[in-house]
Protein backbone atom coordinates (compact mmCIF):
# COMPACT_ATOMS: atom_id res chain seq x y z
CA UNK A 1 0.00 0.00 0.00
CA UNK A 2 2.50 2.10 0.87
CA UNK A 3 4.26 1.26 -2.81
CA UNK A 4 1.36 2.36 -4.14
CA UNK A 5 0.71 5.65 -2.47
CA UNK A 6 4.43 6.39 -3.32
CA UNK A 7 3.23 6.03 -7.00
CA UNK A 8 4.90 9.18 -8.17
CA UNK A 9 2.61 8.74 -11.69
CA UNK A 10 -0.85 7.88 -10.28
CA UNK A 11 -1.27 4.95 -13.89
CA UNK A 12 -1.95 1.54 -12.63
CA UNK A 13 0.70 -1.24 -13.05
CA UNK A 14 4.44 -1.77 -13.31
CA UNK A 15 5.80 0.63 -10.57
CA UNK A 16 8.20 -0.05 -8.03
CA UNK A 17 10.50 1.79 -5.76
CA UNK A 18 14.46 0.60 -6.54
CA UNK A 19 16.43 -0.52 -3.82
CA UNK A 20 18.75 2.39 -3.30
CA UNK A 21 19.47 5.71 -5.19
CA UNK A 22 23.24 6.67 -4.54
CA UNK A 23 24.14 10.53 -4.89
CA UNK A 24 27.77 10.81 -4.05
CA UNK A 25 28.92 9.04 -0.64
CA UNK A 26 25.05 8.76 0.17
CA UNK A 27 22.71 5.48 -0.64
CA UNK A 28 19.35 6.15 0.15
CA UNK A 29 17.47 3.05 1.05
CA UNK A 30 14.19 2.08 -0.41
CA UNK A 31 12.97 2.83 3.51
CA UNK A 32 14.43 6.51 3.39
CA UNK A 33 13.08 7.01 0.56
CA UNK A 34 9.34 5.93 1.64
CA UNK A 35 9.62 7.64 4.81
CA UNK A 36 11.87 10.90 4.33
CA UNK A 37 9.26 11.92 1.05
CA UNK A 38 6.54 11.32 3.37
CA UNK A 39 8.03 13.62 5.62
CA UNK A 40 8.84 15.98 3.05
CA UNK A 41 5.03 16.00 1.92
CA UNK A 42 3.44 16.10 5.22
CA UNK A 43 5.26 19.69 5.38
CA UNK A 44 4.38 21.02 2.09
CA UNK A 45 0.64 19.63 1.63
CA UNK A 46 -0.96 22.97 1.49
CA UNK A 47 1.11 24.67 -1.02
CA UNK A 48 0.15 23.53 -4.62
CA UNK A 49 3.50 24.50 -6.56
CA UNK A 50 7.64 24.88 -5.19
CA UNK A 51 10.49 25.63 -5.97
CA UNK A 52 13.51 22.97 -5.30
CA UNK A 53 17.04 24.33 -6.29
CA UNK A 54 18.19 21.46 -8.26
CA UNK A 55 21.21 20.07 -6.54
CA UNK A 56 22.10 16.64 -6.82
CA UNK A 57 21.84 15.92 -3.45
CA UNK A 58 20.00 13.22 -0.96
CA UNK A 59 17.90 16.47 0.00
CA UNK A 60 17.08 17.11 -3.26
CA UNK A 61 15.90 14.27 -4.45
CA UNK A 62 13.73 13.26 -1.32
CA UNK A 63 11.98 16.89 -1.74
CA UNK A 64 11.16 15.84 -5.26
CA UNK A 65 9.69 12.82 -4.52
CA UNK A 66 7.60 13.99 -1.45
CA UNK A 67 6.46 16.96 -4.06
CA UNK A 68 5.33 13.59 -6.09
CA UNK A 69 3.75 11.60 -3.07
CA UNK A 70 1.71 15.29 -2.36
CA UNK A 71 0.44 15.74 -5.52
CA UNK A 72 2.68 19.36 -5.30
CA UNK A 73 4.19 20.97 -8.77
CA UNK A 74 7.69 21.26 -8.37
CA UNK A 75 9.68 23.92 -10.43
CA UNK A 76 13.37 22.65 -10.13
CA UNK A 77 15.46 25.45 -10.45
CA UNK A 78 19.38 25.65 -11.86
CA UNK A 79 21.37 25.85 -8.69
CA UNK A 80 24.04 27.94 -10.25
CA UNK A 81 21.00 30.82 -11.53
CA UNK A 82 21.78 34.31 -10.76
CA UNK A 83 19.32 36.52 -9.32
CA UNK A 84 17.97 37.62 -12.37
CA UNK A 85 17.52 34.30 -13.75
CA UNK A 86 16.18 33.65 -10.16
CA UNK A 87 13.41 36.00 -10.03
CA UNK A 88 12.61 35.18 -13.79
CA UNK A 89 11.49 31.41 -12.75
CA UNK A 90 9.84 32.40 -9.31
CA UNK A 91 7.48 35.05 -10.94
CA UNK A 92 6.93 33.07 -14.41
CA UNK A 93 6.08 30.07 -12.42
CA UNK A 94 4.12 31.48 -9.25
CA UNK A 95 5.80 29.09 -6.91
CA UNK A 96 4.68 29.30 -3.42
CA UNK A 97 7.70 28.13 -1.01
CA UNK A 98 10.98 26.81 -1.58
CA UNK A 99 11.25 23.32 -0.29
CA UNK A 100 14.64 22.80 1.13
CA UNK A 101 16.95 25.95 0.53
CA UNK A 102 16.55 29.04 -0.86
CA UNK A 103 19.79 31.03 -3.20
CA UNK A 104 20.54 33.97 -1.16
CA UNK A 105 17.43 36.18 0.03
CA UNK A 106 14.10 35.59 -0.92
CA UNK A 107 10.68 36.95 -0.23
CA UNK A 108 9.31 33.29 -0.04
CA UNK A 109 8.58 30.98 2.56
CA UNK A 110 11.79 28.32 2.47
CA UNK A 111 10.47 25.17 3.75
CA UNK A 112 13.28 22.86 5.40
CA UNK A 113 13.62 19.28 4.34
CA UNK A 114 14.25 16.18 7.17
CA UNK A 115 15.73 13.32 6.24
CA UNK A 116 13.30 10.94 8.59
CA UNK A 117 9.90 10.88 8.89
CA UNK A 118 7.29 10.57 12.73
CA UNK A 119 5.32 8.48 10.81
CA UNK A 120 4.35 6.85 7.23
CA UNK A 121 1.17 8.49 5.69
CA UNK A 122 -0.65 7.56 2.43
CA UNK A 123 -1.73 10.68 0.59
CA UNK A 124 -4.69 9.93 -2.22
CA UNK A 125 -3.15 9.48 -5.62
CA UNK A 126 -3.14 12.94 -7.45
CA UNK A 127 -5.08 12.93 -10.71
CA UNK A 128 -2.94 12.19 -13.72
CA UNK A 129 -3.75 14.54 -15.65
CA UNK A 130 -2.16 16.88 -12.94
CA UNK A 131 0.94 18.97 -13.52
CA UNK A 132 3.73 17.24 -11.46
CA UNK A 133 6.68 19.77 -12.91
CA UNK A 134 7.35 22.99 -14.30
CA UNK A 135 10.52 22.39 -16.18
CA UNK A 136 12.18 25.26 -18.24
CA UNK A 137 13.54 24.87 -21.40
CA UNK A 138 17.78 25.19 -21.71
CA UNK A 139 16.94 28.97 -23.01
CA UNK A 140 19.34 27.49 -26.02
CA UNK A 141 17.11 30.18 -28.54
CA UNK A 142 15.60 32.28 -26.25
CA UNK A 143 14.20 33.20 -22.57
CA UNK A 144 13.57 29.91 -20.87
CA UNK A 145 10.00 28.88 -21.20
CA UNK A 146 7.78 26.74 -18.57
CA UNK A 147 6.56 23.79 -19.94
CA UNK A 148 3.71 21.94 -17.97
CA UNK A 149 4.71 18.23 -17.88
CA UNK A 150 1.58 15.91 -16.32
CA UNK A 151 1.82 12.65 -14.42
CA UNK A 152 0.19 11.05 -17.13
CA UNK A 153 2.51 12.31 -19.63
CA UNK A 154 5.76 11.52 -17.40
CA UNK A 155 4.52 7.68 -17.16
CA UNK A 156 4.13 7.41 -21.01
CA UNK A 157 7.21 8.83 -21.72
CA UNK A 158 9.17 6.55 -19.20
CA UNK A 159 7.90 3.34 -20.41
CA UNK A 160 8.27 4.23 -23.81
CA UNK A 161 12.16 4.50 -22.86
CA UNK A 162 11.99 1.27 -21.19
CA UNK A 163 10.62 -0.56 -24.06
CA UNK A 164 13.11 1.16 -26.36
CA UNK A 165 16.35 0.46 -24.01
CA UNK A 166 14.89 -3.06 -22.51
CA UNK A 167 15.96 -1.46 -19.50
CA UNK A 168 14.52 -3.21 -16.46
CA UNK A 169 15.09 -3.54 -12.48
CA UNK A 170 18.50 -5.48 -12.83
CA UNK A 171 19.74 -2.39 -14.70
CA UNK A 172 22.08 0.06 -12.49
CA UNK A 173 21.69 3.45 -14.17
CA UNK A 174 24.95 5.82 -13.95
CA UNK A 175 24.96 9.65 -14.57
CA UNK A 176 25.83 13.19 -12.92
CA UNK A 177 23.57 15.45 -15.27
CA UNK A 178 21.67 18.53 -13.58
CA UNK A 179 18.40 17.67 -11.83
CA UNK A 180 16.55 20.49 -13.59
CA UNK A 181 16.08 19.16 -17.59
CA UNK A 182 13.99 16.46 -18.56
CA UNK A 183 17.40 14.23 -19.25
CA UNK A 184 19.08 14.21 -15.55
CA UNK A 185 15.57 14.26 -13.72
CA UNK A 186 12.44 13.22 -15.72
CA UNK A 187 14.50 9.99 -17.02
CA UNK A 188 17.70 9.97 -15.04
CA UNK A 189 15.64 9.75 -11.81
CA UNK A 190 12.24 9.46 -12.10
CA UNK A 191 13.24 6.48 -14.96
CA UNK A 192 14.71 4.64 -12.25
CA UNK A 193 11.96 4.53 -10.14
CA UNK A 194 8.86 3.78 -12.56
CA UNK A 195 11.47 0.67 -13.92
CA UNK A 196 12.25 0.03 -10.21
CA UNK A 197 16.48 -0.03 -11.14
CA UNK A 198 18.46 1.35 -8.63
CA UNK A 199 20.34 4.88 -10.15
CA UNK A 200 23.86 5.91 -8.75
CA UNK A 201 24.56 9.96 -9.62
CA UNK A 202 28.19 10.57 -9.91
CA UNK A 203 27.38 14.47 -8.72
CA UNK A 204 29.55 15.58 -11.55
CA UNK A 205 29.96 13.63 -14.90
CA UNK A 206 33.32 13.32 -15.52
CA UNK A 207 35.01 10.70 -17.35
CA UNK A 208 36.86 8.93 -13.64
CA UNK A 209 33.73 9.12 -11.81
CA UNK A 210 31.64 6.95 -14.54
CA UNK A 211 34.48 5.19 -14.74
CA UNK A 212 34.52 3.89 -11.33
CA UNK A 213 31.04 3.40 -10.82
CA UNK A 214 29.83 0.19 -11.70
CA UNK A 215 26.86 0.65 -13.77
CA UNK A 216 24.60 -1.19 -16.90
CA UNK A 217 23.06 1.97 -18.40
CA UNK A 218 25.06 5.04 -18.89
CA UNK A 219 23.50 8.62 -19.52
CA UNK A 220 24.92 11.71 -20.64
CA UNK A 221 25.33 14.83 -23.08
CA UNK A 222 27.61 14.77 -26.03
CA UNK A 223 30.28 16.81 -24.34
CA UNK A 224 30.44 14.05 -21.48
CA UNK A 225 30.75 11.30 -24.02
CA UNK A 226 33.46 13.30 -26.03
CA UNK A 227 35.72 13.56 -22.54
CA UNK A 228 34.98 10.21 -22.21
CA UNK A 229 35.96 9.17 -26.23
CA UNK A 230 39.29 11.39 -25.14
CA UNK A 231 39.94 9.66 -22.24
CA UNK A 232 40.86 5.83 -23.16
CA UNK A 233 40.87 4.48 -19.56
CA UNK A 234 38.25 5.55 -18.68
CA UNK A 235 36.49 4.57 -21.74
CA UNK A 236 37.26 1.48 -21.98
CA UNK A 237 36.20 1.04 -18.19
CA UNK A 238 32.70 1.29 -19.45
CA UNK A 239 33.24 -2.10 -21.68
CA UNK A 240 31.52 -4.02 -19.20
CA UNK A 241 27.92 -1.35 -19.38
CA UNK A 242 24.87 -2.31 -21.61
CA UNK A 243 23.94 0.27 -22.94
CA UNK A 244 25.49 3.90 -23.54
CA UNK A 245 23.04 6.25 -24.28
CA UNK A 246 23.55 10.17 -25.80
CA UNK A 247 21.00 12.84 -26.24
CA UNK A 248 19.88 16.47 -25.53
CA UNK A 249 22.20 17.62 -28.95
CA UNK A 250 23.93 16.10 -31.61
CA UNK A 251 27.00 13.37 -30.86
CA UNK A 252 29.56 14.13 -33.37
CA UNK A 253 29.97 11.14 -35.25
CA UNK A 254 34.14 11.31 -34.01
CA UNK A 255 32.47 10.61 -30.56
CA UNK A 256 30.51 8.03 -31.68
CA UNK A 257 33.40 6.36 -33.96
CA UNK A 258 36.02 6.35 -30.68
CA UNK A 259 33.22 5.64 -28.08
CA UNK A 260 32.57 2.81 -29.86
CA UNK A 261 36.28 1.28 -30.61
CA UNK A 262 37.03 2.31 -27.05
CA UNK A 263 34.51 0.57 -25.19
CA UNK A 264 33.00 -2.00 -27.48
CA UNK A 265 29.52 -0.21 -27.40
CA UNK A 266 28.26 1.78 -30.36
CA UNK A 267 26.35 4.29 -28.34
CA UNK A 268 22.48 4.45 -28.66
CA UNK A 269 20.98 8.08 -29.48
CA UNK A 270 17.80 9.43 -28.93
CA UNK A 271 16.14 13.02 -29.23
CA UNK A 272 14.10 14.91 -27.12
CA UNK A 273 12.96 18.19 -25.69
CA UNK A 274 11.76 19.87 -23.03
CA UNK A 275 7.70 19.67 -24.16
CA UNK A 276 7.63 16.14 -25.75
CA UNK A 277 10.32 14.41 -23.52
CA UNK A 278 11.82 11.67 -25.82
CA UNK A 279 10.07 10.66 -29.03
CA UNK A 280 13.04 9.63 -30.89
CA UNK A 281 15.77 6.63 -30.01
CA UNK A 282 17.78 3.95 -31.47
CA UNK A 283 16.65 0.86 -30.27
CA UNK A 284 18.80 -1.40 -27.57
CA UNK A 285 18.07 -4.27 -30.08
CA UNK A 286 18.04 -2.23 -32.88
CA UNK A 287 20.87 -0.93 -35.32
CA UNK A 288 23.00 2.16 -34.05
CA UNK A 289 23.29 4.48 -36.86
CA UNK A 290 26.02 7.16 -36.34
CA UNK A 291 24.85 10.76 -36.58
CA UNK A 292 20.97 9.42 -36.55
CA UNK A 293 18.88 9.31 -33.73
CA UNK A 294 16.55 6.14 -34.63
CA UNK A 295 12.95 5.56 -35.03
CA UNK A 296 9.68 6.86 -33.28
CA UNK A 297 9.51 5.54 -29.66
CA UNK A 298 6.00 3.62 -28.70
CA UNK A 299 3.05 5.61 -28.97
CA UNK A 300 4.89 8.37 -30.92
CA UNK A 301 4.22 9.43 -34.74
CA UNK A 302 6.43 11.99 -36.70
CA UNK A 303 5.81 14.05 -39.74
CA UNK A 304 7.69 16.42 -41.68
CA UNK A 305 6.31 19.26 -43.54
CA UNK A 306 7.78 22.04 -45.89
CA UNK A 307 7.54 25.42 -44.93
CA UNK A 308 4.12 25.57 -47.18
CA UNK A 309 3.03 22.62 -44.74
CA UNK A 310 2.98 19.54 -47.47
CA UNK A 311 4.48 16.62 -46.25
CA UNK A 312 7.58 15.89 -47.14
CA UNK A 313 8.84 12.64 -48.70
CA UNK A 314 10.96 9.88 -46.03
CA UNK A 315 13.32 10.15 -49.12
CA UNK A 316 16.42 9.90 -46.58
CA UNK A 317 17.48 12.97 -48.19
CA UNK A 318 14.74 15.70 -47.95
CA UNK A 319 14.77 17.79 -45.39
CA UNK A 320 11.43 19.30 -43.10
CA UNK A 321 9.98 20.48 -40.22
CA UNK A 322 9.64 18.15 -37.76
CA UNK A 323 6.14 17.49 -36.20
CA UNK A 324 5.20 14.92 -33.41
CA UNK A 325 2.39 13.26 -31.93
CA UNK A 326 2.08 10.87 -28.55
CA UNK A 327 0.91 10.35 -24.85
CA UNK A 328 4.57 11.93 -23.27
CA UNK A 329 3.86 15.67 -24.77
CA UNK A 330 3.88 18.95 -22.62
CA UNK A 331 0.16 20.86 -21.69
CA UNK A 332 1.44 23.64 -22.88
CA UNK A 333 3.70 26.92 -21.93
CA UNK A 334 2.76 27.99 -18.46
CA UNK A 335 1.61 31.30 -19.45
CA UNK A 336 2.03 32.08 -22.42
CA UNK A 337 -1.33 30.72 -24.56
CA UNK A 338 -0.01 32.17 -27.96
CA UNK A 339 3.36 30.44 -27.95
CA UNK A 340 1.45 27.01 -27.26
CA UNK A 341 -0.92 28.02 -30.01
CA UNK A 342 2.22 28.53 -32.43
CA UNK A 343 3.67 25.61 -31.74
CA UNK A 344 0.66 23.02 -32.56
CA UNK A 345 -0.81 22.47 -35.41
CA UNK A 346 -4.36 22.35 -35.90
CA UNK A 347 -4.88 18.58 -36.24
CA UNK A 348 -2.97 18.23 -32.99
CA UNK A 349 1.09 17.59 -34.05
CA UNK A 350 3.21 19.77 -32.22
CA UNK A 351 5.66 21.43 -34.27
CA UNK A 352 9.15 20.77 -32.47
CA UNK A 353 11.30 23.84 -34.18
CA UNK A 354 14.13 21.13 -35.39
CA UNK A 355 14.39 19.83 -38.69
CA UNK A 356 15.42 16.30 -40.01
CA UNK A 357 15.54 13.96 -42.59
CA UNK A 358 14.23 10.49 -42.39
CA UNK A 359 14.68 7.55 -44.14
CA UNK A 360 12.53 4.68 -46.36
CA UNK A 361 12.91 2.55 -42.66
CA UNK A 362 11.71 5.49 -40.59
CA UNK A 363 15.02 6.10 -39.26
CA UNK A 364 15.08 10.11 -37.98
CA UNK A 365 18.38 12.24 -39.02
CA UNK A 366 18.11 15.61 -36.71
CA UNK A 367 19.41 18.49 -39.29
CA UNK A 368 18.86 21.23 -36.86
CA UNK A 369 16.76 24.24 -35.39
CA UNK A 370 14.87 25.73 -38.22
CA UNK A 371 15.98 28.85 -36.47
CA UNK A 372 19.45 28.51 -36.09
CA UNK A 373 21.28 25.06 -37.80
CA UNK A 374 18.95 25.91 -40.96
CA UNK A 375 21.13 28.31 -42.92
CA UNK A 376 19.51 29.83 -46.44
CA UNK A 377 22.44 30.75 -48.44
CA UNK A 378 22.42 31.75 -52.01
CA UNK A 379 19.42 29.89 -52.74
CA UNK A 380 20.22 26.48 -51.03
CA UNK A 381 19.01 25.45 -47.67
CA UNK A 382 22.24 23.83 -45.99
CA UNK A 383 22.15 21.96 -42.43
CA UNK A 384 25.19 23.08 -40.19
CA UNK A 385 25.34 19.85 -38.81
CA UNK A 386 26.49 18.80 -41.78
CA UNK A 387 29.11 21.21 -41.95
CA UNK A 388 30.11 21.08 -38.40
CA UNK A 389 30.99 17.22 -39.05
CA UNK A 390 32.37 18.22 -41.93
CA UNK A 391 35.24 20.20 -39.93
CA UNK A 392 35.45 17.64 -36.94
CA UNK A 393 36.84 14.95 -39.82
CA UNK A 394 39.41 17.58 -40.33
CA UNK A 395 42.42 16.41 -37.68
CA UNK A 396 43.60 19.97 -36.42
CA UNK A 397 39.91 20.64 -35.29
CA UNK A 398 38.32 19.53 -31.64
CA UNK A 399 34.89 21.05 -31.89
CA UNK A 400 32.74 23.41 -34.49
CA UNK A 401 30.00 25.26 -34.76
CA UNK A 402 28.73 26.85 -37.64
CA UNK A 403 25.89 29.54 -37.84
CA UNK A 404 24.63 31.29 -40.58
CA UNK A 405 24.76 35.52 -40.71
CA UNK A 406 22.86 37.74 -42.90
CA UNK A 407 24.25 38.92 -45.85
CA UNK A 408 23.08 41.40 -48.42
CA UNK A 409 24.20 39.05 -51.41
CA UNK A 410 23.40 35.37 -49.86
CA UNK A 411 20.72 36.30 -48.11
CA UNK A 412 22.60 34.63 -45.20
CA UNK A 413 26.93 33.93 -44.96
CA UNK A 414 28.25 30.62 -43.39
CA UNK A 415 30.13 31.83 -40.59
CA UNK A 416 32.59 27.92 -38.89
CA UNK A 417 33.94 28.62 -35.51
CA UNK A 418 36.55 26.16 -34.34
CA UNK A 419 38.00 25.45 -31.29
CA UNK A 420 41.42 23.88 -32.45
CA UNK A 421 42.91 20.33 -31.15
CA UNK A 422 45.46 21.36 -28.48
CA UNK A 423 48.45 21.87 -29.66
CA UNK A 424 47.42 22.74 -33.18
CA UNK A 425 47.30 26.05 -35.53
CA UNK A 426 44.00 25.72 -37.42
CA UNK A 427 44.57 27.42 -40.98
CA UNK A 428 40.95 28.71 -41.78
CA UNK A 429 41.71 28.77 -45.85
CA UNK A 430 43.10 24.99 -44.86
CA UNK A 431 39.73 24.48 -43.35
CA UNK A 432 37.22 26.35 -46.36
CA UNK A 433 38.71 24.27 -48.81
CA UNK A 434 38.55 21.07 -46.59
CA UNK A 435 34.72 21.46 -46.41
CA UNK A 436 34.41 22.92 -50.31
CA UNK A 437 36.51 19.23 -50.97
CA UNK A 438 34.31 16.43 -48.18
CA UNK A 439 31.16 18.56 -48.99
CA UNK A 440 30.40 20.35 -51.96
CA UNK A 441 31.22 24.51 -52.63
CA UNK A 442 27.91 26.17 -51.96
CA UNK A 443 28.46 24.59 -48.22
CA UNK A 444 31.85 25.93 -47.48
CA UNK A 445 32.07 28.76 -45.06
CA UNK A 446 32.73 32.45 -45.73
CA UNK A 447 35.35 32.58 -43.00
CA UNK A 448 36.19 30.43 -40.19
CA UNK A 449 36.71 32.02 -36.19
CA UNK A 450 39.21 30.27 -33.91
CA UNK A 451 38.03 30.16 -30.38
CA UNK A 452 39.32 28.65 -27.19
CA UNK A 453 35.73 27.28 -26.70
CA UNK A 454 32.35 27.97 -27.99
CA UNK A 455 29.70 28.95 -25.39
CA UNK A 456 27.52 26.09 -24.06
CA UNK A 457 24.81 25.57 -21.49
CA UNK A 458 24.62 23.34 -18.65
CA UNK A 459 23.72 20.77 -21.29
CA UNK A 460 26.52 21.18 -23.07
CA UNK A 461 24.75 22.69 -26.22
CA UNK A 462 26.18 25.59 -27.85
CA UNK A 463 24.23 28.82 -27.82
CA UNK A 464 24.49 29.79 -31.29
CA UNK A 465 22.50 33.02 -30.33
CA UNK A 466 26.02 34.13 -28.28
CA UNK A 467 27.86 33.69 -31.52
CA UNK A 468 25.55 35.33 -33.39
CA UNK A 469 26.19 38.17 -31.70
CA UNK A 470 29.84 38.18 -31.65
P1 LIG B 1 14.87 26.71 -25.79
O1 LIG B 1 13.65 25.97 -26.21
O2 LIG B 1 14.68 27.48 -24.54
O3 LIG B 1 15.51 27.51 -26.86
P2 LIG B 1 16.22 24.14 -25.90
O4 LIG B 1 15.37 23.88 -27.10
O5 LIG B 1 17.68 23.87 -26.04
O6 LIG B 1 16.02 25.62 -25.38
P3 LIG B 1 15.48 21.74 -24.53
O7 LIG B 1 14.03 21.47 -24.52
O8 LIG B 1 16.27 21.38 -23.33
O9 LIG B 1 15.68 23.29 -24.69
O10 LIG B 1 16.20 21.06 -25.78
C1 LIG B 1 15.52 20.49 -26.86
C2 LIG B 1 16.32 20.64 -28.13
O11 LIG B 1 17.60 19.98 -28.03
C3 LIG B 1 15.68 20.01 -29.33
O12 LIG B 1 14.69 20.86 -29.89
C4 LIG B 1 16.87 19.78 -30.26
O13 LIG B 1 17.19 20.95 -30.99
C5 LIG B 1 18.01 19.49 -29.30
N1 LIG B 1 18.28 18.02 -29.22
C6 LIG B 1 17.90 17.17 -28.24
N2 LIG B 1 18.36 15.93 -28.48
C7 LIG B 1 19.05 15.99 -29.64
C8 LIG B 1 19.77 15.03 -30.44
N3 LIG B 1 19.89 13.76 -30.07
N4 LIG B 1 20.35 15.46 -31.58
C9 LIG B 1 20.24 16.75 -31.97
N5 LIG B 1 19.59 17.70 -31.27
C10 LIG B 1 19.00 17.33 -30.12
MG1 LIG C 1 13.38 24.40 -27.46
Amino acid sequence: MLLRSLDPFAVAGGYDIPDAVTIGDAVLSRSDLIGAATSVAERIARADRVAVLAKPTPRTVLAILGCLIAGVTVVPIPPDSGPTEVEHFLRDSGAQAWLGEAPGETDLPVVPVRLHARSWHTYPEPAPSSVAFILYTSGTTGQPKGVLLSRKAIAAGLDALADAWAWTPKDVLVHGLPLFHVHGLILGLLGPLRVGSPVIHTGKPTPDAYAAAKGSLYFGVPTVWSRIADDPEAARALSGARLLVSGSAPLPVPVFDRLTELTGHAPVERYGMSETMITLSTRADGERRRGWVGTPVAGVETRLRDDSDNDVPHDGESVGGLQVRGPMLFDGYLGRPDETARNWTEDGWFKTGDVAVVDADGFHRIVGRESTDLIKSGGYRIGAGEIETALLGHPQVAEAAVIGVPDSDLGQRIVAYVVPRAGEAVVADVLIDFVAKELSAHKRPRSVVVVESLPRNAMGKVQKKLLGDQ
